[in-house]
Formats: C-alpha cells, sequence, structure tokens
C-alpha cells in the first residue's frame, strides 16, 4: 500500500510575512493526518520555511535543482545546497521549466539524477499540452518524458522518486482531467515504471496535478493509481491545502 503524499508548488508566490502565516495555518491544523505532505517554496525562503517546519511532520522542497554539482553556473541551485536546508524534495521538470525555460527531457532527467545522488527525492513532472491531447498523442508524449528519467537510473534506485501527472491544460486554468482521464496516465506511467522494475511499479507514488482543490481532491484520489496530488494554487490557501491533506 502507498502512503499517499500532497505536496504544493508555491511556485513563485509568498512573502517572508505571508509564508509564516500559511505555515503557521497548516502546521496548526495538520493535526493526524493520514498522508505525507510537502511545501516546495521558493528558494530564498527555503531557510525561513527550514525554521517554520522544524517540529512539524510537512516536509520540505524547492522547485528546481540544476544539473551540475558546483561551480560556474550563475543563478543555478545545488542538491547539495537544498540539502543544507533540509529539503526532502525537488520538483523536476515541471511543465512552466520545460515550457518557459526550454528545459529538455535530458535535462530533465539529469536533474532528477543529480537530485538522487545527493539524498533528495525527485517530483518528476510529466504531462502533455492541450493539442498533444487533442492529437491523441498524451501516452506517448508521458511515456517519452518519464522513459527520459527512468533510463538514467539504476534499477535499485527507482524506488526513491515520485512521479507527478501534470497535464499542461490542467495547470491554473481551472480545468481537471476527470479521475478516469487521470486514472488512465498513471495507468500508463505505472507500465513504463514496471518495463524498468516491477517493484518500482508497486512502490513509486504517481501524483496527479492540476487544479486539484478541495471539491475535486476526494473522487481523483480514490483512483487505484493516484497516490496524491502537487497542488498550485490550492496550496496558497491554508484551508484548501489542509482539506486536500485531509481528503489524502
Ligand atoms: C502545478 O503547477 O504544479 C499545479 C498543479 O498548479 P494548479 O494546482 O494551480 O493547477
Amino acid at each position: 500500500m502507498r502512503r499517499k503524499l500532497v505536496a504544493g508548488n508555491w511556485k513563485m508566490n509568498g512573502s517572508i510575512a505571508a509564508n509564516a502565516l500559511l505555515l503557521t495555518q497548516i502546521n496548526a491544523g495538520f493535526g493526524n493526518a493520514g498522508c505525507d505532505a510537502a511545501v516546495c517554496v521558493p528558494a530564498p525562503y527555503l531557510s525561513q520555511c527550514q525554521a517554520l517546519l522544524a517540529d512539524s511532520a510537512i516536509a520540505l522542497g524547492a522547485q528546481d535543482v540544476s544539473s551540475h554539482d558546483a561551480g560556474a553556473y550563475t543563478g543555478e541551485v545545488s542538491a547539495a545546497m537544498l540539502l543544507e536546508f533540509a529539503c526532502r524534495y525537488v520538483i523536476v521538470g515541471h511543465s512552466e521549466r520545460r515550457g518557459y525555460f526550454g528545459e529538455t527531457d535530458e535535462l530533465v532527467a539529469q536533474k532528477a539524477l543529480r537530485a538522487l545522488h545527493a539524498g533528495l527525492v525527485p517530483i518528476v513532472c510529466v504531462g502533455e499540452t492541450l493539442a498533444q491531447r487533442e492529437a491523441g498523442q498524451t501516452d506517448a508524449i508521458v511515456s517519452r518524458q518519464i522513459d527520459a528519467v527512468l533510463s538514467l537510473i539504476a534499477e535499485n534506485e527507482l524506488t526513491k522518486i515520485v512521479v507527478a501527472y501534470e497535464p499542461v491544460w490542467a495547470i491554473g486554468t481551472g480545468k481537471t482531467a476527470t479521475p478516469e482521464m487521470a486514472q488512465q496516465v498513471h495507468a500508463v506511467l505505472r507500465q513504463r515504471l514496471h518495463a524498468r522494475s516491477a517493484t518500482a511499479a508497486q512502490e513509486v507514488r504517481i501524483l496527479y496535478g492540476g487544479s486539484m482543490k478541495p471539491e475535486n481532491a476526494r473522487e481523483l484520489l480514490a483512483m487505484p493509481d493516484i497516490d496524491g496530488g502537487l497542488i498550485g494554487g490550492a496550496a496558497l490557501k491554508a484551508a484548501d491545502f489542509l482539506a486536500i491533506i485531509h481528503a489524502a
């Protein structure tokens, strides 16, 4: 049985005052939730959020990591740096990074590998655009994206990753994949994992992301291959994020 994970992706939002209020409220409402939870915050706030989460069951994460170890890479943040702030998770290959910053499957795979080798859990995002869905390419696109990552990772390390299926057309748009649509793609991703390792297929958590909110979380999370959520907009409102956590 895979324990569910609900991870918030704050994107480029927050301030010192807003973060303090949000995490204080989330900590207070977390109670004895039966799932794992994390917040992936902008890099400048890692230290503040590390302190705010010091006695919390909620884990800290980042939104990106360099594919390099160290050196002359202006603006980059290394996996070792994230670990110094007690990060457990790092998102790699979010569609906004692929779309706006030209990240390729190969770069995303390198980032996932670098994170893994440093001891972080990469949350590897995959997902199709609306045009790709309408052209019937969804399964091929997500398979290509996940295979690029899986092919770089040693079999005995595959169980250490998290995958997130995030249809690009559902991110921040209010449009959500139906539970059945999401489940179908999660099953494809599970098959890709199985092609590399039966154990990984059994153990790796596949999150759904794309306008998940309190109103649709329970139905999505009830599907057999949906093992949690990657939450954007709703992670910025304590009540909504907590409602999703308690639905998981
Ligand atoms: C995301 O960006 O990872 C995401 C799922 O965003 P939203 O929940 O706002 O659609």
